[in-house]
């Protein structure tokens, strides 16, 4: 289950970022996650809220983006939707298919909330 090593190490940034910023708590976390990542995203959210317990983060509600996979034909230059990476191109069967997007991972934003008075 890698959605787990991944949940830790989303905490881990998370957290340093967190600290940096001197903020009591973390109260959201924006992911980006390509469909074509290998990521699956309800696991990770459940991997997530176990990876953050007891951290800044352990309340923090995660959203996550999920861009659709697109690909390019090396053959004809046609771009087209791509849901797995064996794709084919629909305009000439090539297989020389280049993946240009979906395959994105990265926090987008984390919302912290500073120390209260
Ligand atoms: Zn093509």
């Amino acid at each position: 289950m890698h959605e787990m090593s991944i949940a830790i190490s989303i905490v881990e940034a998370v957290e340093t970022k967190a600290r940096e910023e001197g903020a009591a708590r973390v109260s959201g976390v924006d992911l980006l996650v390509g469909k074509l990542a290998g990521i699956e995203p309800e696991s990770l959210k459940f991997c997530f809220s176990a990876a953050a317990k007891g951290t800044l983060a352990e309340e923090a509600l995660l959203a996550i983006e999920e861009p659709e996979g697109t690909g390019e034909c090396g053959e004809c230059g046609m771009t087209f939707p791509v849901n797995f990476y064996y794709a084919e191109c629909p305009g000439c069967r090539s297989l020389r298919i280049k993946i240009i997007s979906g395959e994105e991972f990265l926090i987008q934003s984390i919302t912290i909330e500073e120390e209260g008075e």
